[in-house]
């Protein structure tokens, strides 16, 4: 089945929902996990090529457009700080009602495109509170439904809340809002945070009073202002219901459900905002490629889509394929395709990428297509052994989504930590005053064992869920001790460290092995020979099978026998999968 008519049944699935609500917590895929993304649009050949079945950041549908990407799920892109040029003509008198401000008034650059003018003008970052604006985003959205968009992607999803750490935006709107966010807080809460009278509350007043006195010594940045963290939530909130607002618009004109995709890297904190009124994340999402090796960085992120029940496409960082250009390391990238796939999970083509570097500024990579396009056509090929397999868990990590805000790290170096150990983890994400999403007592109920770094960031009723569940026992509140108490369904004993990750469906059960022994010199990995494969087969719904099949991605599949729990795979090389059945 081609993706358009799978959207098209989705669709109908969905139908039941009112048009114009959120998405809704169950799960609902506007990917299946074998689709092939294009981020941007590429001629027919190339599509046919790769196998594409989505474009995600698609530009304005035209008649050459569609017919080039006839049978593909076309997002049409719409950038929230990206557009200033077009905004400007679209508003040449009056464009600047709707620019951000400091707390000086003055209007602020877009820190990554300070290499970009129009007429002479910076590219100034724009608010997504100011009428005028919304008045440009509006008409985009509404223009790229009309021409013929499937979906739509949003590019600087956050808009006015995704500059947050640069001290913005102190625009009549953003001060006059915070008033009405401030009046819905209790008055302890007021007096708590010392306001005495909202309707006469200027925000902007206050933190250039503050920054005035010695109150602020030694440090005067704005975001250290004791209101920020309510402001940030205020901000947060602001850019959710805005989002939600042009998913509605979208989905009125269409007269339909018009999935909605952003770019949400979810290793940045907050990005999880608007989650709810996203069909799907499709984000830049860091691979630290200057690392010269394999990461399982971005795991995190696949597993945090996993978390709220969305699909991930993921493209590297700009600086990452500035750097693969530079260094010219398409064997790297191949690593992150299949690891993407193995964790159930897309990775772009990466047919034509954005690259920026500081000094270089905007600059593209076009990765080898014979290098690239074997792995998607194997994905395509496959694609039943991708589509509906689940991720089988080790390990729960429950996550406060305001703890990961905090301290992103940290749990980078929790998930970093049970991944090198082949541990398969589940994220089990607790919400915050931004992120709305429960944890879910069946979900705490059916990990065997589960890791809780942190309670103390929990909202109440999740603390109370997950003391219940740590009363029954098999808790752990460090990895060592986590480590001591899980039994991995997968264990591995190679000549080189490889990576498994088991995915499950009833009756059948999928390990995929990653070779991570890549050697930047040959720009490949070195293949293993006699990797040895112990499997808990009745925890993967698979007791008792005598024999699996090794798929792999440049030769036929085998038959492989399974004695004692164990299968021996004769050659890893880069990627394979042990089928169950
Ligand atoms: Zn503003």
């Amino acid at each position: 089945m081609n993706s358009r008519a799978y959207l098209q049944i989705l669709l109908t699935f969905t139908c039941w929902l009112a048009v114009i609500a959120p998405v809704p917590a169950a799960e609902i895929r506007a990917l299946k996990r074998s689709a092939v993304i294009f981020m941007y649009e590429a001629d027919r050949q190339t599509y046919l090529d790769y196998g594409a079945t989505v474009l995600a950041w698609g530009g304005m549908p035209t008649p050459q457009s569609h017919t080039a990407a006839a049978g593909i799920s076309a997002f049409g892109s719409v950038g929230m700080v990206t557009e200033f040029d077009q905004y400007y003509e679209r508003f040449p008198q009056t464009y600047e009602q709707g620019l951000c401000r400091d707390i000086d008034g003055r209007p602020v650059k877009v820190p990554w495109l300070t290499d970009h003018q129009h007429k002479g003008i910076p590219y100034w970052w724009c608010c997504t509170s100011q009428p005028l604006f919304r008045q440009y985003l509006s008409e985009r959205v509404t223009e790229t439904v009309r021409a013929g968009a499937d979906g739509v992607h949003i590019d600087d999803h956050m808009g006015t809340a995704g500059g947050l750490w640069l001290g913005i935006c102190f625009c009549g709107r953003c001060v006059d809002g915070f008033r009405d966010y401030l009046r819905t807080l209790s008055t302890e809460d007021l007096q708590r945070l010392g306001i005495e009278r909202v309707d006469e509350f200027n925000y902007r007043d206050e933190v250039k009073r503050w920054l005035s006195t010695g109150e602020a010594r030694p440090r005067r940045q704005i975001t250290q202002h004791p209101l920020w963290p309510q402001w940030t939530i205020y901000q947060c909130r602001a850019a959710a219901k805005w989002m939600q607002e042009l998913r509605e618009l979208a989905a009125r004109t269409a007269g339909r459900t018009v999935p909605f995709g952003a770019n949400a890297g979810l290793l940045w904190p907050r990005h999880l905002s608007d989650y709810r009124t996203l069909d799907l994340f499709s984000a830049e999402t860091d691979h630290h490629a200057a690392g010269r090796k394999p990461t399982d960085l971005p795991l995190v992120a696949y597993r945090m889509a996993d978390a709220v029940q969305r699909p991930y496409a993921a493209t590297a960082s700009g600086g990452d394929w500035a750097f693969i250009k530079e260094k010219n390391l398409p064997g790297l990238v191949r690593g992150w395709i299949a690891l993407s796939y193995a964790a159930g999970q897309c990775f772009m083509t990466p047919h034509r990428q954005w690259c920026y570097t500081p000094e270089k500024g905007t600059h593209w990579y076009d990765g080898p297509k014979k290098k690239f396009a074997p792995l998607y056509q194997f994905v395509r090929r496959y694609a039943d052994l991708f589509d509906e397999y689940q991720a089988y868990t080790d390990v729960g990590i429950v996550l406060p989504y305001r703890a990961f805000v905090k301290d992103p790290q940290r749990w980078f170096d929790i998930c970093s930590q049970l991944a090198a150990r082949n541990i398969s983890y589940q994220l089990l994400l607790g919400g915050d005053e931004i992120v709305d999403h429960p944890l879910s007592a069946n979900a705490l109920e059916a990990c065997r064992v589960l890791l809780i770094p942190n309670r103390e960031d929990l909202l109440l009723a999740d603390r109370q869920l997950v003391e219940q569940r740590a009363a029954k026992g098999a808790c752990s509140a460090t990895v060592l001790d986590a480590l001591a108490q899980v039994e991995p369904s997968v264990r591995i004993e190679a000549e080189g460290q490889v990576r498994a990750l088991p995915r499950v469906k009833p009756g059948s059960a999928v390990i995929h092995l990653l070779n991570y022994g890549y050697d930047p010199a040959s720009d490949d990995v070195r293949p293993l020979r006699s990797v040895r494969v112990q499997v808990d087969l009745p925890a993967l719904g698979v007791a008792g099978v005598k024999t699996c099949r090794w798929v792999i991605p440049d030769a036929d599949p085998i038959d492989l026998p399974v004695k004692n729990s164990t299968v021996i795979v004769p050659t890893l090389n880069l990627w394979g999968l042990l089928v169950f059945k």
